[in-house]
């Protein structure tokens, strides 16, 4: 238990720089990209579209990143 709480804290993309649920990132060649970045790539490295919906479902809001963040009190 307590994992779920680590799942839905948001964290920004270093690919991109948009928030996504630190449980939804991927894995891709040893960076950590939201679901966007990932499925960019694969798409761009098999040349074929990414059609499984495994990618889909709700995204974190710039807005919520920064709530959590006030939360945290991280001053940042
Ligand atoms: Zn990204």
């Amino acid at each position: 238990m307590g994992n779920t709480e680590q799942n839905k804290k948001i964290v920004i993309c270093k690919n991109c720089n948009k928030p996504e649920y630190w449980g939804e990132m991927r894995w891709l060649s040893s960076h950590c990209t939201c679901r966007n970045c990932y499925r960019a790539n694969w798409e761009h490295e098999t040349k074929k579209l990414y059609t499984w919906g495994d990618l889909d479902g709700p995204r974190p809001t710039l807005a919520e990143y920064e709530a959590q963040q006030q939360e945290g009190g991280e001053g940042v």
